[in-house]
């Protein structure tokens, strides 16, 4: 199924990124119906699962209602942009932080390529407004967007905050999509002024 396939897509990139590590507290934006969460769960150990490793934490949330999953908080109706998102997540992470954000989330498709690269990038830069404020220092941002014209810029956000920014192209997305996910890790400190 839809959940299987997705899972799968997220199991592929931390084969090569890592992040999903035992003890870890990820907050997975734009989860719905919840295969990332799962995956996440299962890798972060969230249900304690793995004897003697630590316990880690999966936070999902989407615009969508979310079916209940083992290991897994969910804030269901919630949009992203929303003034009061920022508070509600932090109450509900571990230390009002997290190591990892994710985030697959994507618009409703418009079929207009050039429109639905900005929306697909315009959700980005919100799921990375939110990384700054809620990520620990040195921790790790994913996103997917719909590759176009100013893919650059996004790129060029994060490269300025994290050290290391790279793109990745899951197997298991369609071939002929745009899709792309951006990488980056170890959010630098803040500058004092
Ligand atoms: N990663 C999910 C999984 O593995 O099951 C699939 C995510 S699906 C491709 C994209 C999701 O992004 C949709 O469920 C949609 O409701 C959500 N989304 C789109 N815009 C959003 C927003 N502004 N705030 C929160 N979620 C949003």
């Amino acid at each position: 199924g839809l959940r299987c396939r997705s899972g799968f897509k997220l199991a592929h990139m931390d084969e090569q990124l890592g992040w999903l590590r035992p003890g870890r507290a990820v907050l997975d934006l734009g989860a719905a119906p919840g295969a990332w969460s799962q995956e996440a769960a299962r890798r972060v150990n969230a249900t304690g699962a793995l004897p003697g490793a630590p316990r880690g934490f999966v936070l999902g949330l989407d615009l969508l209602p979310v079916e209940p999953l083992d290991g897994v908080s969910f804030l269901g109706g919630t949009d992203v942009r929303a003034a009061d998102t920022e508070t509600k997540v932090r109450a509900l992470l571990p230390g009002g932080a997290a190591h990892l954000v994710l985030s697959d989330m994507a618009p409703r498709a418009s079929g207009v390529r050039a429109l639905d690269h900005e929306q697909s990038l315009a959700l980005c830069g919100a799921a990375l407004a939110l990384a700054l404020v809620i990520l620990r220092p040195g921790g790790h941002f994913l996103c997917k967007f719909w590759d176009g014209a100013s893919s650059e810029e996004l790129r060029a956000r994060l490269r300025a905050a994290f050290r290391d920014v790279r793109a990745l192209k899951p197997p298991a997305s369609r071939r002929d999509s745009a899709e792309l996910y951006l990488a980056a890790s170890g959010l630098r400190a803040p500058r004092r002024p």
